[in-house]
């Protein structure tokens, strides 16, 4: 039996969405087995834990390995996981070089979606032909398959030419085509023009062009934590149909003391039901940013009397919410996020609206996509330094529930809801995809 090596970089994001896919090529593909590598728990976001815990304990054949906090070199990977990778294909980045060097085929996961491949293939190119960063361009970029991208909505850890950051991700993106291919979490009629786009060879004219397998969605199916979280399930119960707009922020959205009040301030006047996960503010500490953040006090965080005030027709969660059984439930007509990738596919897999409010990563290109070109969400609009305004809060969520907009956004999201669920249905795209990929482990291999 063969095993698959999976690779996932930290982030419950990433980890669900990796989990998800090992589950899906068992579904399908049965004779393998799946081996996931992790990263230290302190180097995550709090659940991974008890997450990897749920997930061993219901899937037999996946595996969890645990990964010691020091730098890999060929040498200490080599000895841990040279049993697994030996004879298997590997998914992952940052041990690209490795991998190579053992003559193992190597295949990056890519947990955002098309048109976010397009872009990072394409910034080789941008960096031959300019010198400035693209926080200094102030323009918009032309990138084939994608509408006009601002410079600045590129993401964070590009937009400065001279850091580090920058160096690794252009590194990333110069190994990208040479990979053996890139699986995507996405599915194609989704997102057709940059899929073409990669496919012609536009977005790397000067190199080679990756088989791209998009085998999604593929959505988070554990159930989150219980207890508490599931009285927001019992609220909705109690809630008229499509009446509640849904606020949440991803896995590492934090907001300041200040927006948070704002928010409250703007939920309360639009006077639209709201069910809304509220963290505490991130630490001043930067050393426990990839800590979870402690259990917010709502009575101090939100303006006084806005829990009673609201209580008729608003929940607040704490901390996390089972978001996929959220967006699903009957109740919920509305979501506003952060526009992380797999927030995006749950949302059209609900057939839920969205308001696109990015924080982090590269969640404002996915806004510039998903408003401008998918046309499947309004945008929330923030000052430069990102704040939202109560006002603006209040005029989004009145046009996400209560407009004509509403409703043709609503009607793309339900047609994309449609046909995610045929690209994953017997002989769709999705499934056809995997099935290449599957085809292409059983070339020889190289022998190391
Ligand atoms: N999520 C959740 N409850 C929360 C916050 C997040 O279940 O309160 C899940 C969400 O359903 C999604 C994942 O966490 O599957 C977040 O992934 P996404 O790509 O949207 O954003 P990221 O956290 O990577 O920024």
């Amino acid at each position: 039996m063969e095993t698959i090596v999976l690779y996932p970089s930290p982030g419950m994001g990433h980890l669900i969405s990796m989990v998800e896919f090992g589950k899906f090529i068992l579904n399908h593909h049965p004779f393998f087995t799946v081996a996931i590598l992790t990263l230290p728990p302190s180097f995550n976001t709090g659940s991974t834990a008890s997450y990897i815990d749920r997930v061993s304990a219901t899937n037999p054949s996946i595996t969890f390995h645990h990964l010691p906090s020091v730098s890999l070199t060929l040498d200490s990977f080599s000895s841990m996981e040279h049993h697994h990778i030996r004879h298997n294909r590997l998914l992952l980045h940052p041990a690209f070089s490795i991998f190579t060097k053992l003559g193992i085929p190597t295949y990056y996961f890519f947990t955002s979606g098309v048109c976010c491949l397009d872009s990072f293939l394409y910034v080789p190119t941008i960096h031959r032909n300019t010198t400035k960063s693209f926080k200094d361009m102030n323009s918009l970029l032309d990138i084939p398959g994608l509408p006009p991208i601002p410079s600045s909505h590129m993401p964070d850890p590009i937009l400065d030419r001279s850091s580090a950051e920058y160096a690794y991700c252009l590194d990333f993106f110069l190994h990208l085509p040479k990979s053996a291919g890139v699986i995507v979490n996405s599915f194609e009629s989704l997102e057709s023009k940059s899929l073409k786009a990669i496919s012609e060879g536009s977005c790397n004219p000067d190199g080679p062009t990756p088989p791209v397998f998009c085998i999604g969605p593929l959505l988070a199916t554990e159930r989150g934590r219980t207890g508490s979280m599931d009285e927001c399930l019992k609220w909705l119960d109690s809630q008229p149909s499509q009446s509640v707009v849904f606020l949440c922020f991803g896995s590492l959205g934090l907001l300041s003391g200040k927006q948070l009040k704002e928010i409250a301030i703007g939920l309360e006047r639009s006077e639209q039901r709201f069910l809304w996960v509220v963290r505490s503010p991130p630490s001043e500490d930067k050393s426990k940013r990839f800590l979870p953040p402690p259990e917010p006090d709502l009575e101090s965080l939100l303006p006084s009397g806005f829990l009673d005030r609201t209580k008729d027709r608003g929940f607040v969660v704490k901390s996390w919410a089972p978001q996929v059984e959220v967006l699903r439930h009957k109740s919920v007509g509305g979501f506003v996020t952060h526009c992380g990738w797999n927030s995006v596919l749950e949302a059209l897999c609900a057939g839920v609206p969205m308001v696109a409010w990015p924080l982090y990563a590269e969640q404002k290109f996915n806004r510039v996509v998903l408003v401008e070109d998918l046309k499947l969400a309004l945008r929330m609009n923030e000052s430069e330094d990102g704040f939202v305004t109560a006002e603006e809060v209040e005029s989004r969520v009145r046009e996400l529930m209560d407009s004509k907009e509403r409703e043709s956004v609503r009607k793309r999201t339900k047609e994309k809801e449609a046909e995610a669920k045929a690209a994953m249905s017997e002989g769709g795209t999705s499934i056809v995809a995997l099935a290449k990929l599957v085809e292409s482990w059983k070339l020889p291999r190289l022998t190391i």
